[in-house]
């Protein structure tokens, strides 16, 4: 990236993302000092001949700005010092993604740019669109918060698009984000703690839509109140607005009627898509991810036939409701991303004669939310810190017990299940919780979890 040829330029953060946009700064001719609080990162980005340094001995007047790697929270002590030195030297602070922008409006063509945010659905939806694009033809580079660091992905070149998926901390640090197609699924309060308040979140949510470049689109979900605000400002404001809902009928947008999407304008139908039996995209929550999608790769070219016909071949994401095994009639399904009650919510929404295995490290609320659907799980299974909070919870509410490791859930979930005489039971690993008490993240516990799935023995 060119923007900050010549400058002098601080970066924090060197895990794999760091490294890529501290790569691509020196290639462009930056002249970066590099640090993270991890001296073995350090050591490991110096071998390759970063500079690196600790980022307190600069001349702050002297720098261009400050770019932080992705993951890394403000609240956290170094960066926090670091953001403080720039703040206060007035140093912009900014991340991957705004240098991606920066270089994209210094392009002679402009290479075409979807970003995704919302609270949940970001993965799915951005896997969707990259798979309908590369369905219609399209060379597709998908990266940001999934996949590939954004700075780290294959240069602009004809008929290449870019999909990207973007956290709320990565717009924040991105003032400038203007892409050709901008979606905001959904907003709901998780995350917040990182943003202070719910207003501050929507705010920088709002950014990702209110930045669409001119002739660009928003895409946005309003089943919710704050993301139906951030489409009527966007509308008054002049972009092009696709709406979505999976809740009510629209007259212009996207909506879900039963279970077939329907494409409205003005009033009247234009397209039909059912999605029923789609097995990578069950649920009303993956409508609106299917929704957005189609609306999205509308946008960029492709006609509703290749549309609907990518929809249909979509393998799915893994750990996102994936459908491991079945063994007689138990279907079991890893859902380890749910780290929510939000997220697990959909879970619940989307099966009966649930054994569900569910706890791990606790986020505000518990499974409180989830009082609703109790009714669906025959019995849970309780693992991780959270096992004790979560059976003050249930009560007498649903049988459970309190496995303690996921390999004792899953062990006594399936015995369970298979002795039910139900005809569908389902054991469901949606956890309601973050991975850290057990795992190193939710992408482990899920292998783990599909692990002991397919080593049970058959019927
Ligand atoms: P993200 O990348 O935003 O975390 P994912 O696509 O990885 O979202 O899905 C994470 C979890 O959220 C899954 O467990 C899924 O059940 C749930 N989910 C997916 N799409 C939506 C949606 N549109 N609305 C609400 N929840 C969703």
């Amino acid at each position: 990236v060119t923007s900050l040829k010549d400058r002098p330029v601080a970066l924090f953060g060197l895990g794999g993302s760091g490294l890529a946009t501290a790569r691509a700064l020196i290639a462009g001719g930056a002249r970066v000092t590099a640090w993270d609080d991890s001296p073995a990162s350090v050591a490991k980005a110096a071998e390759e001949g970063i500079p690196t340094g600790d980022l307190r001995a600069l001349d702050w007047s002297d720098i261009a700005a400050l770019v932080l790697a992705p993951g890394v929270p403000l609240t956290h002590p170094e960066p926090h010092w670091s953001v403080g030195l720039a703040r206060g030297a007035g140093v912009e602070v900014i991340g991957d993604i705004e240098l991606f922008c920066r270089e994209r409006r210094l392009a002679t063509r402009r290479p075409p740019l979807a970003a995704i945010t919302g609270t949940n659905g970001k993965s799915t939806t951005t896997a969707l669109l990259a798979h309908l694009m590369k369905v219609g033809g399209r060379d597709v580079q998908i990266g940001g918060n999934f996949g590939p660091a954004i700075l780290g992905l294959e240069p602009p070149k004809p008929g290449r698009v870019y999909v990207i998926e973007c956290s709320s901390y990565q717009v924040d640090l991105a003032p400038g984000l203007d892409p050709s197609v901008g979606i905001l699924l959904n907003l709901s309060p998780d995350h917040i703690d990182r943003h202070g308040t719910m207003e501050h979140y929507a705010e920088v949510k709002e950014r990702l839509v209110a930045g669409v470049e001119a002739g660009g689109t928003a895409v946005i979900g309003v089943d919710d109140d704050w993301s139906r605000a951030i489409a009527d400002r966007a509308e008054a404001a002049g972009k092009h607005v696709v709406r979505l809902s999976v809740r009510e009928k629209l007259d212009d947008g996207i909506w879900l009627d039963g279970d077939t999407l329907v494409v409205a304008e003005k009033g009247a139908t234009v397209f039909t898509l059912p999605l029923a039996g789609i097995g990578s995209l069950r649920g009303a929550h993956n409508a609106q991810n299917a929704a957005a999608a189609f609306a999205a790769a509308r946008a960029l070219g492709l006609a509703p036939e290749v549309i609907a016909a990518g929809i249909r071949s979509f393998p799915g994401l893994a750990h996102r409701m994936e459908q491991v095994r079945t063994i007689g009639d138990v279907l079991f399904v890893n859902d380890s991303k749910a780290t929510n009650a939000d997220a697990a919510e959909r879970a619940l929404t989307s099966f009966d004669d649930i054994f569900w295995i569910a706890g791990g490290k606790p986020k505000e609320g518990g499974i409180v939310p989830l009082k609703p659907y109790f009714p669906r799980v025959r019995k849970a299974y309780l693992i991780g810190v959270a096992a004790e909070d979560f059976a003050a919870t249930l009560g007498d509410a649903m049988p459970h017990e309190m496995s303690g490791t996921l390999d004792a859930a899953v062990a006594s979930a399936a015995r369970d299940a298979a002795a039910s005489g139900l005809a569908h039971p389902v054991v469901l690993l949606s956890p309601a919780c973050a991975s850290f008490d057990q795992f190193r993240n939710f992408e482990v516990r899920g292998d783990a979890f599909r692990d002991l799935v397919n080593a049970l023995p058959a019927g």
